[in-house]
């Protein structure tokens, strides 16, 4: 059976969902296939412990959504809304915590009980990331320009690039440059000298990253983390109701309001083409591992780039260069995702009363900067490391659609792993694992352990396998220097093209992606528009000039 559509968008993760709003609220007839039986890629809320429980499986918080996009998709109308997270709380092994409130008076006094220095330090170090933020921020929502190219519309948005570095002088140009080869550590240590402030601020910058905080560009990461915001308030994050399937649950609906059609459990076995690569090979349309045959002059792929182009096209027809791009493309990062149904809220030794701040925040266990580094260095030398650290947070605290009346869900974002246990299951290894993420947890909040009711742990090799996630990695491919920008995630295809006209790709591994951004899944309708336009402009000029042949890029 063949039908017909205008655009296939393949996966209904964030991004491609966002992808098929936009194109449908501009008119065109789109269909997205999953291959899984929901939507929400990485971005999704089960139910691994019944139906009472709903677990945001993988993604947890929101921040780098753009309000606008909210705005013109309508979210708030289906449902979105995000509950502000509470500020970080980091419970210590000798009894201690540290906290960091919102307001700066509160929040100078927690960091002095671990040194009046840093906390003195600290307005400077935030001031130094919101400057920095203020330049970074906005090449994230760039369509990059093609860096190296000659061709006269390139070297005109190669100029426009700049506008985004006037504002910085001789000193930021070198700040800038630090951020994006230097790390966490590297960054942290100019300003801080306790243990706790260390630890507790080097984890953002190895988030989802194979990298411990001594690595190079490992501060980039942590900047990448703090550039967005929600309700206003800059590098903040939140919870969206219902978990993240809420973020995405609503771009469905409003996809589907515009008229866009949804497929669950639709694999996609092949990109079809037509012509071969020597003469201008060009997308027309995909099969589903059902063997029904979609037509489509344009699609979309949001699958990681290594499903895209090394399985659901056959590599022998694209560019020599594009797929040795695409094969050396890294994706590790050896995270573990600890899912929890709780009988009660966790009582902190070091801060027993109950309080939404602590209870809503963000949770982290993190000694020091020096134990997350020897947790990496484990995991680099083929052991999961002893001591992982953990970003915890409890959605139920303000979300009660999420556990029965009393109860609670707990996320806690755990790293390392070995990146190789992606290649087998390893599920002793990564119970053993979560023994110790939860005992840490009993050290600072006695009783914990008895008030797991379930749990469910989720390593790199079921990232891979159930959410598509090759070898991994949060982010379909590494945030290091070398895959970002103009190199995310092929040189010469960092404008969400591909080597295949009429073939986009706008998942994280793309540039704007990296977290729940949805800025890919935007920027590629400009994309298909923009080209869309072209071609019609060819077409006419085609149909006046005798002979006329049409372009493809
Ligand atoms: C453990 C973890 C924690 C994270 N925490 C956060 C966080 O708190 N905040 C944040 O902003 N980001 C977080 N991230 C990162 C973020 O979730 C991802 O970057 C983002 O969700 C990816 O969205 P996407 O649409 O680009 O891709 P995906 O969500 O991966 O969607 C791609 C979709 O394509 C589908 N697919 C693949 N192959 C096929 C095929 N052949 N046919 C049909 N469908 C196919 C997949 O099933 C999937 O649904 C986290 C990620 C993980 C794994």
């Amino acid at each position: 059976m063949t039908t017909s559509r205008d655009v296939v968008v393949i996966g209904a993760g964030h991004n491609g969902l966002v992808a098929a709003a936009y194109l449908a609220k501009s008119g065109l007839d789109v269909l997205v296939c999953e291959q899984r039986p929901v939507v929400g890629g990485a971005a999704v809320s089960e139910h691994p412990f019944g139906p009472d429980y709903t677990v945001t499986s993988l993604s947890y918080v929101v921040s780098l959504l753009p309000p606008d996009l909210v705005t013109d998709l309508g979210l708030t109308r289906h449902g979105y809304h995000v509950f502000p997270q509470g500020p970080y709380f980091a419970p210590r092994a000798d009894g201690r915590y540290l906290r960091l409130p919102d307001d700066p008076a509160q929040r100078h006094a927690e960091i002095a009980k671990f040194s009046a220095a840093d906390a003195d330090a600290y307005p400077r170090y935030e001031a130094h990331l919101a400057g920095l933020g203020q330049v970074l921020g906005p090449l994230l929502d760039e369509v990059p320009p093609r860096l190296g190219s000659r061709r006269p519309r390139d070297l005109w948005r190669q100029g426009l690039l700049l506008r985004h570095l006037r504002g910085l002088d001789e000193r930021g140009v070198v700040d800038v440059t630090r951020l994006l080869t230097g790390s966490i550590a590297d960054l942290i240590e100019e300003y801080f000298e306790s243990d706790a402030m260390l630890g507790l601020l080097s984890v953002s910058g190895v988030i989802g990253t194979w990298a411990g905080p001594r690595s190079a560009g490992t501060a980039y990461v942590m900047l990448h983390h703090h550039i967005g915001g929600v309700d206003g308030q800059a590098g903040a994050w939140g919870f969206p109701r219902g978990g993240m399937g809420g973020v995405t649950g609503a771009l469905a609906a409003a996809a589907q309001s515009f008229g866009a059609e949804i497929r669950t459990g639709a694999p996609v076995g092949e990109i079809r083409t037509r012509d071969g690569r020597d003469s201008g090979a060009k997308v027309c349309g995909v099969t589903l591992a059902s063997g029904e045959e979609i037509d489509a002059g344009t699609v979309i792929t949001t699958a990681h780039p290594q499903i895209s182009f090394l399985r659901l096209l056959d590599p022998a027809m694209l560019p020599g260069d594009f797929v040795a791009d695409i094969r050396r493309w890294q994706t590790r990062s050896g995270t573990v995702k600890i899912n929890l149904a709780l009988d009660r809220l966790p009582v902190f030794a070091s801060h027993p009363d109950p309080d939404p701040q602590i209870h809503g925040g963000t949770i982290v266990l993190a000694e020091s900067l020096d134990d997350i580094e020897t947790a990496f260095q484990q995991a680099v030398a083929g052991q999961p490391s002893a001591m992982p650290f953990a970003d915890i947070c409890i959605p139920s605290v303000f979300d009660d659609s999420l556990a029965p009346p009393g109860k609670h869900v707990m996320s806690m974002f755990t790293q390392w792993v070995p990146h190789r246990w992606a290649a087998e299951p390893h599920e002793a290894d990564l119970d053993a694992y979560a023994d110790r993420v939860i005992a840490r947890m009993e050290q600072v909040a006695p009783g914990f352990t008895s008030s797991v009711l379930h749990r469910q742990v989720i390593g790199p090799h079921r990232m891979q396998e159930e959410y598509g996630l090759v070898g991994g990695n949060i982010f379909h491919g590494e945030l290091s220097l070398g895959q970002m920008f103009h190199a995310r995630p092929a040189a010469g295809y960092a404008d969400l093209r591909t080597p295949v006209p009429g073939l986009y790709q706008a998942g994280s591994a793309t540039h704007g992606g990296g977290g729940v951004t949805g800025i890919p899944g935007r920027n590629v309708v400009r994309q298909v528009m923009a080209d869309r336009r072209a071609d019609r402009l060819r077409q006419r000029v085609a149909a006046l000039t005798p002979g006329g042949r049409r372009g493809s890029r």
